[in-house]
């Protein structure tokens, strides 16, 4: 049997959506119910994927099977496509799976040629009928060379302008029957102008060249970034709808317009639309003329708005959900085009499910699954001014890093960001990139705008945890830190600057634009609950100060899931020793180091293990490489030289040594409690000693240290530092004479960890996925630098998403499965977390889910987006 490629929209329904598109699903579903919908038909997303299997052709048996649904149309309609009696003219319209509003295309009046228009205009003696046959034809012709021919809008709407410009009027509704008729012939001419040939005349080949445009703008640059940031596949493809026109400019009896059924901004419960007289549907959105309220509509059409108000109620009652709605009056008549659930703020969508709730519609668990859990990332942070943003054009784009909105002085030294702070100025840091000195200046900017890296460069990274807005790789800045200046979109910027970046969609604005507190609305917390009552997954956060880890208990974490210590060794006092230590040549001089280093490391944590009052701490031993630590400027240099009681040159030969071909596969993590094991015996001193204290002072909390270490990639290799990490803590504690539990485990984040994580268990009481460093390793991508080359990876189709933001399931997600199924197999209560920026990305928590991890970590402001998710995946 051949394959059904067409369904008439009597034949469908709402859960026939992967098939027939949101679009078609809800037509078809509209007809069902019994709404007032003109009869057409739906061409699958399938005949989308078999039209690019074919090399980009529609194939005769789809186009069979699209002139037996034109025959059922017509039959239904009591009109003929292409007649010269009376002819059924149609739209053609995109529709995919998921809405992606404006990102396709769509093609209106379909079936209009000369003689068609002819015979409309023979058969209908009211002049103004005529002026509307000629308005559609020019319409038409304008879309279908837009759309279906790629034939630039510019050309006609030049055409338009000078027309109007020759007849002294100012809108289009004031050009006269003649004056479209010419346009119409104009815009034919101008067609044949760019594509040499005439404006084709058969309405069937009208229609295969637009259902084929349909279909081709599935693979539209926008709808491709669409796609990569909304997490739909390209493989989905697009249906298209292939209806009657209905025409809401036929005269001052019609109309057309937009609805929703609640407030999209505010979740209101009350109507909100736009309503245009004598128009056609895109002149509601393209602005050309200024559309009225919907309330209006009520005066001009009230039958008609009646009977919209009882479509509404229908349709709510039916979706279970606010309804963003497309609909067109002809001769005071009501048609509805389209509803989808309406897309909305994320305070809107707090308020409605609430609502939805309340009104009985939903239950708690629906109400939480209907959340988009990244939304939420916009109500944590400062936003623009809806208004001034609205205002303003970008100057440039990099990637949106971590969101919020932020305003304030160019600065271009992490130092300069912390004076300026101090004396009271907002400030954006703008550097080439950031490296781990920079954290407070970090701290004091509103801002980051980083000129390198991508979503997981350090500035990213930190910038999120500390819930800063970063926008992160404008690659189009040029820089010059050395003069203290930058060129973005052929300006140049100077310290003292304004500049404003919007760290969810990475765009850069010149100057000032106003921001806004961000609001937690009290639904928020309502929802939160619900979802932890359903959650299997726990949600820990990744912090290292006391501040950040409040912070994120606040925002529901239940522990802290890594807590890196290098970054505890910046802060002025302990940079110096810990130069010192890298300096030693010594075991003792290094011990002598490290020693003066074991009091801050024990307070910090102390600090940390206050801050969570007895919820679990994983602490991770030190991980990064040990050149990040070495000064770079001549007089710190000189400083430590003194201190170490060696020269310059001595001090720059040791800084050299530890140049490394690719730190990031060099001398790091536990590799270098192996060199040095006494790093590791300081740290677990300082971990078990603030344990200790802290139990002392709080003993109904139950304070049981979690000791991580990094980057293991054998058994044996663990094993060593294990013991040595085993034997000081149960030192410390036979020392003190108390009872206290602690755990080793270790990360994983290298695949041999992951292929021998059943050897790895017998040492390790507990994994953590480090899945930054394991994408990073299992594609042999630079996490840093991969942003150069992903982009043509995208164009190519080879990747949809950027593996360092959403988990590779098939990969890198294989490895961790593997790794918590032999990991277990050896030890049964082996418990297993992720902390790497996965753990904040809701389809990669619904992964961790499925495979059975305890619990995600994430940065303090991606807890509660962990904790929904978390909840939709249960
Ligand atoms: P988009 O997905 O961009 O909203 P649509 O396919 O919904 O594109 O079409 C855009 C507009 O064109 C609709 O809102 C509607 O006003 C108008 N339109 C589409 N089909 C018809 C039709 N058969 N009759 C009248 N207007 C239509
Ligand atoms: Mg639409
Ligand atoms: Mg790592």
């Amino acid at each position: 049997m051949s394959n059904k490629w067409v369904y008439m929209f009597e034949e469908g329904d709402m859960t026939m959506r992967n098939l027939l598109g949101g679009k078609g699903a809800n037509l078809a579903e509209m007809t069902k119910i019994g709404l007032p919908v003109p009869q057409g038909f739906t061409v699958t997303t399938e005949a989308c994927t078999q039209y690019y299997e074919d090399g980009r052709k529609i194939n005769d048996e789809i186009m069979e099977q699209v002139m037996q649904g034109v025959a059922k149309m017509e039959e239904i309609n009591g009109k003929k496509f292409g007649d010269k009696e009376n002819p059924l003219l149609v739209s053609v319209r995109s529709g995919a799976r998921a809405s992606m509003p404006g990102m396709m295309d769509t093609i209106l009046n379909l079936g209009l040629n000369d003689e068609v228009v002819a015979t409309m205009i023979a058969g209908n003696d009211d002049p103004a009928f005529e002026r509307f046959v000629y308005d559609s034809y020019r319409r038409f012709i304008q879309m279908f060379s837009d759309v279906v021919m790629e034939v630039g809008k510019k050309y006609f709407e030049q055409l338009i302008d000078k027309m109007k410009e020759e007849k002294g009027v100012q809108f289009d509704i004031e050009l006269t029957a003649a004056d479209l008729k010419e346009l119409a012939s104009q815009f034919k001419a101008e067609y044949k102008k760019q594509l040499g040939e005439d404006f084709p005349s058969d309405p069937v080949e009208q229609l295969k060249l637009a259902i084929e445009a349909v279909f081709r703008s599935w693979d539209n640059p926008r709808a491709n970034v669409y796609r990569r940031d909304n997490d739909i596949p390209y493989s989905w493809g697009t249906a298209v709808n292939v209806m009657p026109m209905v025409f809401g400019n036929l005269n001052n009896q019609s109309g057309t317009g937009v609805a929703f059924t609640r407030d999209p901004a505010t979740g209101e419960n009350k109507l909100m639309g736009e309503f245009l007289i004598n128009a056609q549907g895109e002149d509601v959105v393209a602005g050309v003329r200024t559309p009225m309220p919907i309330a209006q509509m009520e005066q001009e059409f009230p039958e008609a708005y009646a009977q919209f108000l009882e479509v509404c109620e229908t349709l709510e009652n039916h979706y279970h959900d606010m309804q963003d709605m497309e609909f067109t009056v002809e001769n005071k008549k009501l048609y509805m085009l389209q509803c989808r659930n309406g897309k909305r703020t994320a305070q809107a969508a707090l308020k409605i499910a609430c609502d939805l709730v309340d009104e009985g519609h939903k239950t708690p668990a629906e109400a939480v699954a209907m959340i988009d859990p990244r939304n939420l990332d916009t109500l944590l942070h400062p936003q623009f001014d809806a208004k001034a943003l609205k205002a303003a054009t970008p100057m440039g784009k990099g990637l949106g890093a971590s969101p919020g909105a932020a305003c304030g002085k160019v600065v271009f030294t992490a130092e300069d960001a912390e004076k300026w702070n101090e004396m009271g100025e907002k400030v954006i840091l703008v550097r080439l990139e950031t490296s781990p000195e920079d954290i407070t200046g970090m701290k004091a900017a509103q801002g980051i705008l980083t000129v390198r890296g991508g979503m997981t460069s350090h500035a990213a990274v930190v910038a999120r945890g500390m819930g800063t807005c970063c926008v992160s790789g404008c690659g189009d800045i040029v820089m010059d830190e050395e003069n203290k200046k930058f060129t973005l979109a052929g300006k140049e910027f100077h310290e003292g600057d304004y500049i404003s970046i919007d760290g969810s969609t990475g765009n850069i604005y010149d100057g000032i634009i106003e921001t806004v507190d961000a609001q937690i609305a009290g639904e928020f917390g309502r929802i939160m609950a619900w979802a932890d009552e359903f959650r299997k997954l726990k949600v820990r956060t990744n912090a290292d100060t006391p501040a950040d880890a409040k912070k994120a208990r606040e925002l529901g974490a239940e522990g802290i899931g890594l807590c890196r210590t290098e970054h505890m060794f910046f802060e002025e006092d302990r940079i110096a020793a810990f130069r010192e230590m890298i300096c030693s040549d010594t075991v003792e001089e290094r011990e002598a180091a490290l020693e003066k280093i074991l009091p801050y490391q024990q307070g910090d944590f102390e600090a940390l293990y206050e801050a969570l009052e007895g919820c679990p701490v994983t602490i991770r031993f030190l991980d990064p490489p040990l050149h990040e630590f070495v000064p770079t400027e001549e007089a710190d240099i000189e400083k430590l030289a003194k201190a170490q009681n060696k020269s310059v040159e001595e001090i720059k030969a040791i800084i050299s040594s530890l140049h490394e071909f690719n730190p990031m596969m060099g001398h790091r993590g536990l590799r270098l409690a192996v060199t040095y094991p006494e790093i590791a015996k300081m740290q677990t001193k300082a971990v078990i000693r603030a344990a200790i204290n802290v139990s002392k002072a709080h003993p109904d909390w139950n304070v049981a240290p979690e000791i991580m270490i990094p980057l293991a990639c054998d058994a044996k290799e663990l094993k060593y530092v294990k013991d040595i990490v085993v034997a000081t803590a149960d030192a410390e504690i036979a020392a003190a004479g108390v009872d206290m539990k602690y755990e080793v485990g270790t990360m994983i984040e290298i695949p041999r960890a992951a292929l021998t994580a059943g050897d790895i268990a017998k040492e390790a009481e507990f994994f953590c996925f480090g899945t930054n460093d394991l994408t990073q390793m299992t594609f042999g991508f630079s996490r840093d630098d991969a942003g150069k080359f992903l982009n043509a990876y995208y164009d190519k189709k080879i990747f949809e998403s950027d593996p360092f933001a959403r988990l590779d399931t098939t990969g890198v997600g294989q490895l961790m499965e593997m790794a918590v199924k032999n990991g277990k197999a050896t030890r049964p209560s082996l418990h297993c977390g992720i902390c790497g920026e996965h753990g904040g990305d809701p389809t990669s928590v619904e992964f961790c889910h499925k495979i059975g991890l305890d619990y995600v970590s994430c940065s303090p402001f991606r807890v509660p987006i962990a904790r929904l998710a978390a909840a939709q995946a249960a």
